[in-house]
């Protein structure tokens, strides 16, 4: 099924699936391997969902972004399979909120190399190729993760609450708090609705102090980062000559690796989302939890069959009436 322009109801409220009308590429280096790596996102039919293809191994493995393929945690969120070490991708979660937030449920992601490219820090560069490329309509209906009961997850120093909440669009928020003047303790909530994921979350880049950075790469992580491709801060100053681009850019940029990372759960979520003072290990933790738990969550029609008239869900069904 392809649908005209005007029936787009964006992000997580479209009842149909979607995917990239063309392929499309870019090139950049990893953040933490510091490779260059070439990244073509695909149009996939209905029901793949979001998968990564190693284009440079041999059988060109394919590594679906879930939840249960999550290996690494430590300053990024890796991808792989626990059957070949080899076949992993690291860094996914600034691309994967791009994908969710512009309501992208299915596409193919080539990438020949271990890492996916870190652009400017953000995930604006990847909201750009997905608005480039455009986007199609599928036939199949799409289902969301619909929070039942509460889920929390906690450790020394921050908690993931997921909960019902059945008011539309879902919700997340963040707290974090860091001891540079530049930071402090800073809260935001946001509302995926059409439009915000690009408004309110996607330029926020990734962010990291100097003193910092002799350990990460000793760890050998952060190799490719420079001040093209984070906020670096010493202390309490940012380093960047072009300053921040929001105000409260370190609050925006945690939401946006929440998104990507809860993007794992491999369907839109209904429901909200508590961070305080959270990072990847405990994002991917949050979603173990409520898979443990069969209770606290269900897959259901974004639309369901009672709401369709004329064989269209309603909401659809208004908006290929209204004026575009
Ligand atoms: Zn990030």
């Amino acid at each position: 099924m392809q649908l005209p322009l005007g029936t787009y109801l964006g992000d997580s409220m479209q009842p149909f699936q979607r995917t990239l009308r063309a392929p499309i590429g870019c090139t950049g280096v990893g953040l933490h391997s510091g490779r260059k790596v070439c990244l073509t996102l695909r149009p996939a039919a209905e029901h793949v969902g979001i998968v990564f293809r190693r284009i440079d191994l041999p059988d060109r493995p394919l590594i679906a972004a879930r939840w249960d393929h999550v290996i690494d945690t430590r300053r990024n969120t890796t991808l792989g399979l626990p059957d070949r070490p080899e076949a992993s991708v690291g860094t996914v979660e600034h691309l994967l909120a791009a994908l969710a937030g512009s309501g992208v449920d299915n596409a193919i992601i080539d990438l020949d190399g271990p890492e996916v490219p870190i652009m400017d820090g953000s995930a604006a560069p990847f909201v750009f190729l997905i608005d480039c490329a455009g986007l199609v309509t599928q036939g199949a209906v799409r289902q969301v993760l619909e929070i039942v009961r509460p889920v929390q997850v906690e450790d020394e120093t921050g908690s993931v609450t997921l909960l019902p909440d059945q008011s539309g669009a879902p919700v997340y928020e963040m707290d974090i708090e860091f001891p540079s003047s530049a930071i402090r303790r800073q809260h935001r909530l946001v509302r995926l609705a059409p439009g915000s994921f690009k408004r309110d979350l996607a330029r926020a880049r990734t962010f990291g102090f100097v003193e910092e950075l002799d350990a990460l790469r000793g760890a050998g992580l952060a190799r490719g980062g420079s001040l093209d491709n984070a906020v670096v801060l010493r202390g309490a100053t940012v380093l960047n000559a072009g300053g921040l681009r929001y105000t409260d850019e370190f609050v925006r940029h945690k939401l946006l690796d929440l998104v990507g990372d809860l993007a794992l759960a491999g369907a839109p979520l209904r429901g909200r989302v508590v961070a305080r003072r959270t990072g990847h290990r405990l994002n991917n933790l949050a979603l173990r939890a409520l898979f443990a738990d069969p209770s606290a969550y269900r897959f259901t029609p974004a639309v369901s069959a009672s709401a369709t008239r004329d064989g269209m869900p309603a909401p659809l069904a208004a908006a290929a009436a209204a004026p575009v």
